[in-house]
């Protein structure tokens, strides 16, 4: 199977590819050229396996280039005990008709931590595919979650460094301790002095430095990113929309065929992308709820076909899906209308004037599989509250945000049809502003409020995050905007 870029019919790549260059050289997404289609006998085959199986058997259809054996083992190395529990991603039934898929069981405590524990084997396999021998060196500019999460992907694997800058005062306490106190021989963590856009700004201007890049070549090593619209860490994010479904049918609450709708806390367009590339290879889905904040730029589109982000940008207590240009929503779009060049007008116009409206057939395309919906802060708030109260269920603000979307949609239109809600992350993640929507005053802050919000709850934190207070501090330097690429060369040395 081959890829093509979402922009152009230019030349087509294979899956490693793809994987090693991220981004095409267009500026476009790489999407498989034909989306690979399943039938009942192979989701029955996955109902009997583990999630390792599951997710190796969904991957395999998508990297050809890859044996069997090379993503079993994959899979079975990305998918262990770096999780705390065995399901890897376990359904948990919320009530009659809704069950929520718990995607935060990894050593980040968010969903990211799906695609960025196997994404780095997938590279380092990619790159021997290729014949590349330098070691890969990973360089990420983080506003919080990401950062860590890619920190814990390529820790200790074979042939890659990572280096991770944050803005000194633009991340939590939690995160920036999470970051500081980082394991592994082969990663860097340094603050920058500046905020997000000045740290992300001096990422990109050392990837474009070709002089830094033959320096590097000549100590072998070159540059990569882990961004989020690679197709290595999209494409293991379909498998556990399978998974969920298995384990629906092995629950006996549906039969193999029977239809389920997906509901998906939004920010960058992946997640629930990722589901849509699950519906169109076969699995049994009705539609793709795409759920956002006040921020919510995707349900206008939804509505109306017109993407504008010409608008204010709202600080929430879901920060993970305060964005207004979802990159991943290009990759929809191209599927689609099969037309890279409507495709690439549409993001000139994005560009350039913020705006874009879709044609008429798009739009409806569009409104065919997915619908939209948000929620402010304080209906997400409350939404925790009240399954706190009603179903002893804990939820984090993003996947709230979703809860209370799908609530919403259910009582406009007096219907209740079987549905997953995707939830991205552990609420001690987000610990104080779960612990406001319970009616908890508090003067703690950082590691402190997710001792307190298990001890108000009884509910068990996660063990990254309960011995964050106690873990060893690595990290404490920081660097001018002007001294990034020195501090990479330090590394690189
Ligand atoms: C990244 C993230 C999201 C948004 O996922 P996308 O794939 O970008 O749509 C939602 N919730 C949490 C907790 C996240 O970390």
């Amino acid at each position: 199977m081959r890829y093509v870029s979402t922009r152009s019919t230019g030349q087509a790549v294979t899956a490693s590819q793809a994987i090693i260059r991220g981004i095409a050289p267009d500026g476009g997404l790489y999407v498989p050229e034909t989306i690979p289609a399943v039938d009942g006998d192979f989701i029955r085959g996955l109902c009997d396996m583990d999630y390792r199986g599951r997710a190796a058997a969904v991957l395999g259809l998508y990297l050809e280039e890859f044996s069997k054996e090379e993503l079993d083992q994959i899979a079975a190395a990305s998918y262990a005990d770096n999780f705390d529990c065995p399901e890897i991603a376990p359904l948990h039934q919320l009530d009659e008709n809704t069950a929520v898929l718990e995607l935060w069981h990894g050593p980040t405590s968010a969903f990211k931590d799906m695609a960025l524990q196997i994404m780095p084997r997938l590279l380092t396999a990619s790159l021997r595919k290729n014949g590349e021998e330098r070691t890969v060196s990973i360089l990420v500019a983080t506003s919080g979650d990401t950062g860590k999460a890619a920190l814990e992907g390529f820790r200790d694997v074979p042939g890659t460094k990572i280096m991770v800058f944050y803005p000194r005062d633009g991340v939590s306490q939690v995160q920036k301790l999470q970051m500081a106190t980082q394991e592994g021989a082969n990663v860097n963590v340094v603050a920058v002095d500046g905020n997000f856009d000045d740290a992300q700004t001096g990422v990109k201007k050392i990837f474009a430095d070709r002089d830094f890049a033959s320096l590097l070549d000549g100590r072998g090593y070159f540059l990569s990113s882990a961004n989020s619209i690679n197709w290595g860490r999209l494409a293991p994010q379909i498998a556990y929309y399978f998974s969920a479904y298995c384990d629906w049918v092995n629950a006996g609450r549906i039969k193999i065929g029977e239809s389920i709708d997906l509901c998906v806390p939004t920010g960058n367009f992946g997640d629930i992308l990722a589901g849509w590339y699950a519906k169109r290879m076969g699995l049994p889905v009705g539609r793709l709820i795409c759920a956002s904040n006040e921020n919510n730029v995707l349900t206008d589109f939804i509505a109306s076909g017109v993407y504008d982000k010409n608008r204010p940008f709202h600080l929430t207590s879901s920060p993970s899906m305060d964005i207004l240009v979802s990159s991943n929503l290009e990759r929809l779009l191209y599927c689609l209308a099969g037309d890279g060049e409507k495709v690439a007008g549409y993001m000139r116009a994005l560009s350039g004037e913020g705006r874009y409206q879709v044609d008429q057939a798009l739009r409806d395309a569009v409104q065919a599989e997915f619908a939209g919906g948000y929620c402010t802060d304080d209906e997400c708030k409350r939404q925790i509250g009240k399954l706190w109260r009603e179903k002893g269920y804990l939820m984090d603000t993003h996947t709230a945000v979703a809860s209370r979307v799908l609530d919403d949609l259910r009582a406009r239109e007096g219907a209740v049809r079987p549905t997953v809600i995707a939830s991205t992350a552990s609420p001690f993640k987000f610990g104080g502003a779960v612990l406001e929507a319970l009616g908890a005053v508090t003067d703690e802050t950082g590691p402190a409020l997710v001792d307190e919000l298990a001890a108000l709850t009884g509910v068990g934190a996660p063990k990254p995050l309960s011995g964050l207070g106690d873990k060893k501090v690595r990290f404490t330097e920081w660097v001018a905007v002007a001294d990034m690429e020195k501090a990479v060369s330090e590394f690189l040395a």
